[in-house]
């Protein structure tokens, strides 16, 4: 990308780079009408407590139903929502979506299930969000303290005064969660961290996979758990995939995990499923 080559430098015109540019405009043009159509769906990724051994959460992740191919994973088409700006209406279609989800779950008479959802620094910057949240709010009917929002570094970074007072008005007016998803990989100054009003940090899976091989990964997860207890934050490990992964984060103290060692993402319905079976999760056994 001419971007990443730095400025003054100049990027020749290429047919490759006129069909990468006509492939880009062809799936915007798509997007927008899978967007009409209703062919986005979300699964969920189940969080599970490890004080309890219980789900306690799922993260709701975007999936693109297509009427031909099947289910499109969220790499295949994100950078283009983003680089479009449709990331904003699309973003704000999961919300409602993941929001409307948990109050239906609730109905079910499930117990309490806390609904995470990704939002992206447009979503973010758009105008108004705490005022399209909170409609979003009333019209599903969530509790706001089971509407989680996972922000990133970068989001927060970009222009911190402004990021701080809509985070409080997130928080403390609306009663959202919020978390820093990817932590530990953006790059971010620690200082954030305090002025804040955050509820949780979700370690990066790129520290968790090496975990029980890798003596820095393992260190350096140590130290975000203890960075978070030291801050009130709790900590949920992403990409949990193996016993041994797993282990660990219960010894070191981690509060929460997901991954494909618990379960993929899944349809909502199966989710619900898997809370309604209440079974002892693989392996699982309670501390102490
Ligand atoms: P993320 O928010 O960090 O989500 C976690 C990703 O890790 C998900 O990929 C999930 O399927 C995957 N994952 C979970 N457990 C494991 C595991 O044990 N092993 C491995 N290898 N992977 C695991 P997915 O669903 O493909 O989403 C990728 C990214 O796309 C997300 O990363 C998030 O940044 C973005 N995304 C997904 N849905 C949304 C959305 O609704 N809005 C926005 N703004 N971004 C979204
Ligand atoms: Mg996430
Ligand atoms: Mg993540
Ligand atoms: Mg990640």
């Amino acid at each position: 990308h001419a971007k990443q080559l730095g400025r003054n430098t100049y990027q020749f015109y290429t047919p490759e780079m006129n069909v990468q540019a006509h492939a880009r405009l062809s799936l915007e043009g798509n997007l927008r009408g899978a967007l009409e159509r209703d062919e986005f769906v979300l699964h969920y990724q189940p969080q599970i407590d490890l004080a309890t051994g219980k789900i306690v959460g799922a993260e709701a992740l975007l999936r693109w139903q297509q009427p031909y191919s099947g289910l499109v994973q969220p790499e295949e088409f994100i950078d283009v929502l983003e680089e479009s700006g449709l990331i904003v209406p699309v973003g704000d279609w999961v919300l409602r979506a993941a929001c409307a989800q948990g109050k239906a779950w609730e109905s079910e008479g499930l117990p309490p299930l806390r609904v995470a959802v990704n939002l992206s620094t447009r979503q973010f910057k758009g105008e108004n969000l705490a005022e399209r949240l909170s409609r979003i709010l009333d019209d599903t009917g969530i509790d706001p303290g089971l509407l989680e929002l996972e922000l990133t570094e970068s989001l927060l970074m970009e222009d911190a005064p402004v990021s701080s007072s809509t985070l409080h008005e997130l928080r403390v007016l609306l009663g959202l969660n919020l978390s820093i998803d990817d932590f530990g990989t953006g790059y971010s100054s620690l200082s954030y961290l305090k002025h804040f009003p955050l509820d949780a940090l979700k370690v990066d899976r790129s520290f968790v996979r090496d975990i029980a091989t890798d003596p820095n990964d393992a260190a350096i997860v140590t130290s975000i758990i203890n960075l978070a207890h030291n801050l009130r934050l709790k900590v949920i490990a992403e990409g949990v995939e193996t016993e041994e992964q797993l282990a660990y984060l219960r010894e070191r103290g981690c509060d929460l995990v997901q991954g494909f060692y618990f379960s993929e993402p899944v349809p909502a319905e199966e989710l619900s499923e898997l809370v309604r079976r209440d079974e002892p999760l693989p392996n699982f056994s309670l501390r102490g």
